[in-house]
């Protein structure tokens, strides 16, 4: 409705670049009511989704030769949008043995003189592990030697969370880091408004600046009516994501205990986000013709007839990737097929 209003208005012509003083101001609040965490308006960015402030901030600071910690499993842009920038990135490899979470060893393992910066998602694309704040802790402990480093915090599944425990970022547990820390987030998960295409970061006032030059030379301001859209979705009643979070934890559990009845099949479950990331090297290694999860991939599609996204994309083979936000019908015929597929692939 806001959106119609601000079409019906005529408010369809360039904003600031950096984003409206209303929807900074709402994103402001958002940060001091859900997070206590205080930012100025020079400290926020506005930008197109969430995908688009870390590419601004990559492009903003990282150089040629430049480090950038990601653990794995990752989103699978990090990587790339490091490259882009000249950059390169230091895998950390967990798997489901370690939750998919890095070890304070793992980090100081994965820094030396060249490293940036380092990503923290949680709760995580594709594995949807969430860290403790008791893991923050002692992950900050690490950061903590280590001044020069910047620290990207990509909370864009804050919200969507099963555990009941309340959501931690970094700075909550080492508010000294804000200084070198990004918050990147937006409303494409918490609000379902993936194609409005509303992100943003909050920071340092001159990491801020540095990445507002770039997107001032690149998109410019997003568009105009879906600022209107998110300032109305931040600023609204947010208890419909109470019931959209029971919904999600209650297909997730109906998911993952129907991949642990599969034969070949591993998983340990997921505690936020609308994926899971069961484990399928068992099958791979069972299924004659399939030698990697890139393989199982198109096998699947092949005999069930369903899209799961190769744990490579992800830098960890032999893992799948499964979303579950669709509905509870599609996603019970689609594990029934796959399990159908491997009974009778296996029992050929
Ligand atoms: N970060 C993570 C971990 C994601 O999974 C996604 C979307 O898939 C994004 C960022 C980008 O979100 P947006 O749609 O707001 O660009």
């Amino acid at each position: 409705a806001a959106a119609i209003r601000a079409i019906e208005e005529g408010f369809t012509k360039y904003t600031a670049v950096d984003g409206t003083a209303e929807l900074k101001r709402a994103i402001i609040d958002k940060l001091h009511r859900e997070n206590a965490l205080d930012y100025s308006v020079d400290q926020v960015l506005v930008s197109v989704g969430c995908k688009h402030s870390i590419y601004n901030l990559m492009q903003a600071v990282l150089n040629p030769g430049d480090e950038v910690v990601v653990p794995a499993p990752f989103w699978v842009s990090y990587p790339d949008m490091a490259k882009l920038a000249g950059a390169e990135a230091t895998i950390i490899r967990t798997g489901a043995e370690q939750s998919f979470k890095i070890s304070r060893e793992q980090l100081r393992g994965a820094i030396n003189e060249r490293t940036r910066m380092v990503i923290l998602n949680s709760p995580s694309n594709p594995t949807g592990a969430v860290y403790s704040r008791e893991e923050l802790t002692s992950l900050a402990a690490v950061l903590n030697d280590f001044p020069d480093l910047l620290i990207a915090s990509d909370d864009i599944y804050e919200h969507v969370r099963f555990t009941g425990q309340p959501f931690v970022n970094i700075l909550n547990v080492a508010p000294q880091l804000a200084e070198r820390t990004v918050v990147l987030n937006g409303v494409s998960k918490s609000y379902a408004m993936t194609g409005w295409r509303i992100g943003y970061a909050a920071g340092p006032a001159h990491i801020i600046k540095a990445m507002t030059k770039v997107q001032s030379q690149s998109t410019s301001n997003p568009t105009s009516i879906s600022q209107v859209a998110a300032a109305a979705a931040l600023a609204g009643d947010p208890s419909f994501m109470h019931r959209q979070n029971e919904e999600f934890a209650s297909r997730h559990l109906m998911v993952r205990d129907a991949l642990r009845a599969m034969p070949g099949v591993e998983c340990l479950g997921s505690d936020g986000t609308f994926y899971i990331f069961p484990n399928f090297q068992q099958a791979i290694d069972r299924l004659p013709g399939v030698d990697n999860d890139i393989e199982l991939g198109e096998w699947l599609l092949e005999h069930a007839g369903c899209a799961l996204v190769p744990g490579s994309a992800f830098g960890a083979p032999g893992y799948m990737r499964i979303s579950f936000a669709t509905s509870r019908e599609v996603l019970t015929a689609a594990m029934e097929r796959i399990r159908s597929a491997l009974e009778r692939a296996f029992a050929a």
